[in-house]
């Protein structure tokens, strides 16, 4: 099988891992942009595939390579879908607590406290690529009332899933990529690749 280099616009180390572990069967390797001396791509837009779309683009420009982007975030109904692409800073800083508890405050008193967490995957040839493949993954669930669970990152101790009796926090690694926004637009990244670029052949 074809290895082939694919450029991954972030430097999170965990995503690395849970991205290769789906795409190295289809003879993929990731490269962290960082390892290549990429700088982070500004993400200024207020969509998720508007900001992914232009870390994939920068990414591939500045190395040449093909180029994989996600941009994530947690949207809630009675927030109009806040925080949405600002879920990160969502209270300022990149601080989980802070961000937990600006969500809490802001649902207090509102009737539903339904939400989801959205991913969306980009994927470029080139920087000029005409046709970016896209991917999206959304899981839904409940903003819960007190924290619970130790796993995950951000707001899975308040992320409760009701056919799960849990929060996103409780489950396995295994568990979550098996449910997650994150999962599910993987997947069907790994096919795209295979089955418009070829990838896996
Ligand atoms: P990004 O995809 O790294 O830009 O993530 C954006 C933000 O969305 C994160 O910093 C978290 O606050 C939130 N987020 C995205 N995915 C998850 C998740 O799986 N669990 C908890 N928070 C998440």
């Amino acid at each position: 099988m074809t290895v082939r280099r694919l450029v991954l616009a972030s430097d999170n180390a965990g995503k690395l891992r849970e991205f290769q572990a789906l795409f190295a069967p289809l003879g993929i390797e990731l490269v962290r942009q960082g390892e290549l001396g990429v700088t982070p791509a500004e993400e200024p837009f207020g969509t998720f595939v508007e900001n992914a779309l232009a870390k994939a683009r920068h990414a591939a420009r500045e190395t040449g390579l093909p180029a994989l982007a996600d941009d994530s975030g947690l949207c809630v109904d009675a927030l109009g879908g806040a925080p949405g692409v600002h879920s990160a800073r969502f209270a300022g800083g990149h601080d989980d607590a802070a961000n937990n508890a600006l969500l809490l405050r802001k649902l207090e008193g509102a009737e539903s406290r339904s939400a989801h967490y959205s991913c969306l995957l980009v994927a470029v040839r080139a920087a000029d690529d005409p046709e970016p493949l896209i991917a999206e993954g959304v899981w839904a669930g409940e903003v819960a009332r007190s924290a619970a669970g130790e796993g995950g990152f951000g707001y899975d101790p308040y992320f409760y899933l009701p056919e799960e009796g849990r929060t996103a926090a409780e489950l396995s690694a295994e568990e979550k990529n098996r449910l997650s926004h994150r999962g599910k637009a993987l997947r069907i990244m790994a096919e795209l690749l295979a089955r418009r670029w070829g990838w896996g052949d």
